[in-house]
């Protein structure tokens, strides 16, 4: 199940979520309570390391001919 993060504009903590794709524009409470959140843009379940997705450096990827991106 994807991993989804967000931030509280009341008290600006982040915190993750996890929960199916087709509910992953829900709006998510705040650890703490508080309802006015915002989900932020992660790919916590491709990998972590930004480096990968921002410079493929002719690696040969292979990630979207196994059918994993699908
Ligand atoms: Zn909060």
């Amino acid at each position: 199940m994807p991993t989804y993060e967000f931030r509280c504009r009341e008290c600006g903590s982040t915190f993750d979520v996890q929960r199916p794709m087709s509910a992953s524009s829900d709006p998510a409470d705040c650890p703490d309570g508080h309802t006015d959140t915002v989900k932020l843009l992660t790919m916590a379940g491709l990998g972590g390391s930004a480096g990968a997705a921002a410079a493929p450096q002719g690696g040969g990827g292979g990630c979207c001919g196994g059918g994993c991106c699908g």
